[in-house]
C-alpha cells in the first residue's frame, strides 16, 4: 500500500520507520529542509515514562492562578481572542477532576511504558545512536512539602512496576555528584532508575536514515496546503512543491502527523481535535572539558525544568505558556532558565554560548495523543502529544502502523475509531470514531 505521511518531526518518522517495516511504500513530506526542525529539534531529552502524569490535574488550577501574570512563571496563560484557546483552557479545567486525572494518567502510563519497550527494541535491532542515556531520571524538590507529597504517592508508581525510589539530599548528590554545589537547595527526590534520556532531533534525523534505507522517500521543502475529499474518503494531498509549485499526491492511506498545526489543516474537512499549541523554552549549552554538569536526567520540580546531558552538551527545557502560534523568544524566560541553570550548575558551559529555542508542544488538554482512524476511511492521525512526544514517539509509530495494517495494536490505549481492548489481533469492522 503506498502511504503518505505528512510532517517529518519525530512523531511523522518513527510512524514512517514503522510502516516501511510493515511493508509499505512510504513518502514523507515536510516543509522544513530536514526532519525534526519544529518541535522535535530542542526539547528536554527525557524519556520520562514514570513522570508520564499529565498536566492536567487537580491541582493545576491553582498552580496557573499563582502564576497568573508573572513573566518567568513555569506556566502562563496569556489570554488571546482565539476562541481555539479559551475552549482548550475550559476542556483542560474539565480534564483536573480527579477522575479524569485517574484515567488520562493510566493511559499515559500504559502508552509510554510501550514506548520505551519499541524504542529499546529498536537500538538493539538497528543499533541507532544519539546521545542516549541510560541513567534513569532524578526529580529533585526544593520544599520539603512538595517532597513528602510525592513520596506518599510512590507507592502508586511502584504499584505500577517502576523501580522509582525516595532520596534524601545526601543520597540525591550520590546520585548526581554534580548537585553538590546545590545540595543546600535539595529537600529530597525521587529517582526512577530505568527512565532514559537522549537528542529526538539526532534520533528523528538518524531514524530517518534508517527509514529511507528501508525504502521510505523524504521530499523537504513540501508545504501542505489543503487535504481534499470526497466521498468519505480523501482524495489527495493539496501541496506546494520544492519549487513551490501546486501539485497533488496520491495515496492509498495518508497519516497526519503536524505536530501543532494538525488542526489547521483538519478543521476544513470537519475532523476537530482538541490540540493546541503550548510554547515551551530551552537552553543549550556546549560542556567545556572539566565543566560540572549532571548526567542523570533531572527534573527540577519547582522550576517545573528538565536537565539532560546530550553528549557534550547540556539541555534546560520546560516552561508552558499558551500564546497561539507565536515562536519568538521572551527574554525574561530565557533569562530565567539560564538562572535556575546557573543557581544549580555555576561552570556548565558558559552564558555566551548557550542557544536557545522555542518549540510548540502540540497538546490535548488531557495530554494524550490522538493515534488512530478518522471518519474517513483512508486517512489517519498520529499527533497531539503535547510534553510527551519524544517519550511516546516509538509507541504511537508501532501502534499506528498496526492500525494502518488492520491490526489491534499491543497496547491498550484510547486509539481513535477502536474500542479500549487489550488484546492483540486483527482488528473487525471499522467503527466510526465519534470524536472526528
Ligand atoms: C521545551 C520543550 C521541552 C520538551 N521536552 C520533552 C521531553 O523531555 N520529553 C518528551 O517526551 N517530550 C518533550 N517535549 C515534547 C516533544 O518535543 C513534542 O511532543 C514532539 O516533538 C512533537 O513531535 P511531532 O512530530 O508531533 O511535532 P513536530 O516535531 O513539530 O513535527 C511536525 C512536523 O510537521 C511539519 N509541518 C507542520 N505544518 C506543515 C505544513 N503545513 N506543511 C508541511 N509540513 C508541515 C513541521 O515542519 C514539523 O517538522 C518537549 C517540548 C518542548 C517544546
Amino acid at each position: 500500500m503506498k502511504v503518505v505521511v505528512l510532517g517529518a518531526g519525530v512523531v511523522g518518522t518513527t510512524s514512517a520507520w514503522y510502516l516501511a517495516q510493515s511493508g509499505h511504500e512510504v513518502l514523507v513530506v515536510d516543509r522544513q529542509p530536514e526532519p525534526g526542525l519544529e518541535t522535535s529539534f530542542a526539547n528536554g531529552g527525557q524519556i520520562s515514562v514514570s513522570h508520564a502524569e499529565p498536566w492536567a490535574n487537580p491541582g493545576a488550577p491553582f498552580n496557573v492562578l499563582r502564576w497568573l501574570g508573572r513573566e518567568d512563571a513555569p506556566l502562563l496563560f496569556r489570554a488571546g481572542a482565539d476562541p481555539h484557546q479559551w475552549i482548550w483552557g475550559l476542556k483542560f479545567l474539565f480534564e483536573c477532576l480527579p477522575s479524569r486525572t485517574r484515567r488520562n494518567t493510566a493511559q499515559a502510563f500504559a502508552l509510554a511504558l510501550y514506548s520505551r519497550e519499541q524504542l529499546r527494541l529498536l537500538r538493539s535491532e538497528t543499533g541507532i545512536a544519539y546521545d542516549e542515556l541510560s541513567r534513569g531520571i532524578l526529580q529533585f524538590f526544593t520544599h520539603r512539602r512538595d517532597f513528602e507529597r510525592a513520596r506518599a504517592q510512590i507507592d502508586l508508581l511502584r504499584a505500577r512496576g517502576f523501580d522509582s525510589v525516595a532520596k534524601n539530599a545526601d543520597e540525591c548528590v550520590e546520585v548526581e555528584p554534580a548537585l553538590a554545589h546545590a545540595r543546600r537547595l535539595i529537600a529530597g527526590g525521587i529517582y526512577t532508575a530505568s527512565d532514559e534520556s537522549g537528542d529526538a532531533r539526532m534520533f528523528t534525523c538518524r531514524l530517518a536514515e534508517l527509514a529511507k534505507a528501508a525504502g521510505a522517500v523524504f521530499r523537504h521543502h513540501i508545504n501542505v496546503c489543503a487535504i481534499e475529499v470526497q466521498a468519505g474518503r480523501v482524495l489527495r494531498i493539496a501541496i506546494d512543491d520544492e519549487a513551490g509549485i501546486g501539485e497533488s499526491l496520491r495515496a492509498d492511506a495518508y497519516v497526519v502527523a503536524l505536530g501543532s498545526y494538525s488542526p489547521l489543516l483538519l478543521r476544513p474537512i470537519g475532523i476537530s481535535i482538541p490540540v493546541y499549541p503550548v510554547k515551551g523554552y530551552s537552553v543549550t549549552l556546549p560542556l567545556r572539558p572539566g565543566d560540572v554538569a549532571p548526567e542523570v536526567s533531572l527534573t527540577d520540580d519547582y522550576y517545573k525544568l528538565v536537565f539532560s546531558r546530550l553528549g557534550s552538551r547540556l539541555r534546560v527545557a520546560g516552561t508552558a505558556e499558551l500564546n497561539g502560534y507565536d515562536t519568538s523568544l521572551n527574554e525574561a524566560r530565557c533569562a530565567a532558565l539560564l538562572r535556575r541553570c546557573r543557581e544549580l550548575f555555576p561552570t556548565a558551559g558558559t552564558d555566551e554560548s548557550a542557544q536557545f529555542w522555542t518549540g510548540l508542544r502540540p497538546a490535548t488538554p488531557a495530554n494524550l495523543p490522538c493515534i488512530g482512524r478518522t471518519r474517513y476511511a483512508n486517512l489517519y492521525l498520529n499527533t497531539g502529544h503535547g510534553t510527551l512526544g519524544w517519550t511516546m514517539a516509538c509507541g504511537s509509530g508501532k501502534a499506528l502502523a498496526d492500525i494502518v495494517k488492520g491490526e489491534r495494536p499491543e497496547v491498550d490505549f484510547g486509539f481513535m475509531g477502536l474500542e479500549s481492548g487489550t488484546r492483540a489481533g486483527t482488528l473487525a469492522a471499522v467503527p466510526r470514531p465519534s470524536n472526528s
